[in-house]
């Protein structure tokens, strides 16, 4: 999908403006907290893309919250709460960004039995 997606901006039938488009916050924390994924941007080949976890659940923001380190981005994973994962690839330079993969994490993931419990 990520490749078709370049192909199609490489051939001229979508505008690079039309997907890159990355939201100013998401900028800020690609240039903060963005891990490098050690490509070239696809696009502009002007810088390597980075990742960033947005995360969105219960008690946060509802444009989701993004942790500043990888302890924090643990610690939301295991929250009581079941939150949704977003890995996202941003480049920097032209603000081309793409969904790597969505996930759900946190909540009890322990599946209990049904079986009769005592107490
Ligand atoms: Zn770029």
């Amino acid at each position: 999908m990520r490749d078709a997606v370049v192909r199609e901006v490489r051939r001229g039938r979508v505008d690079a403006v039309d997907v890159c488009d990355a939201h100013p916050e998401l900028l800020r924390a690609a240039r903060n907290v963005g891990r490098p994924l050690g490509d070239d941007c696809p696009i502009c080949g002007e810088e390597r893309t980075v990742q960033v976890t947005y995360v969105f659940g219960a008690g946060l923001p509802p444009g989701g919250r993004c942790p500043g380190t990888a302890t924090e981005l643990n610690r939301l994973r295991r929250r009581a709460q079941p939150v949704l994962c977003y890995d996202v690839e941003v480049c920097p330079a032209c603000a081309w960004h793409h969904l790597l993969r969505k996930y759900p994490a946190g909540g009890r993931s322990e599946q209990r039995s049904t079986g009769r419990s005592r107490g």
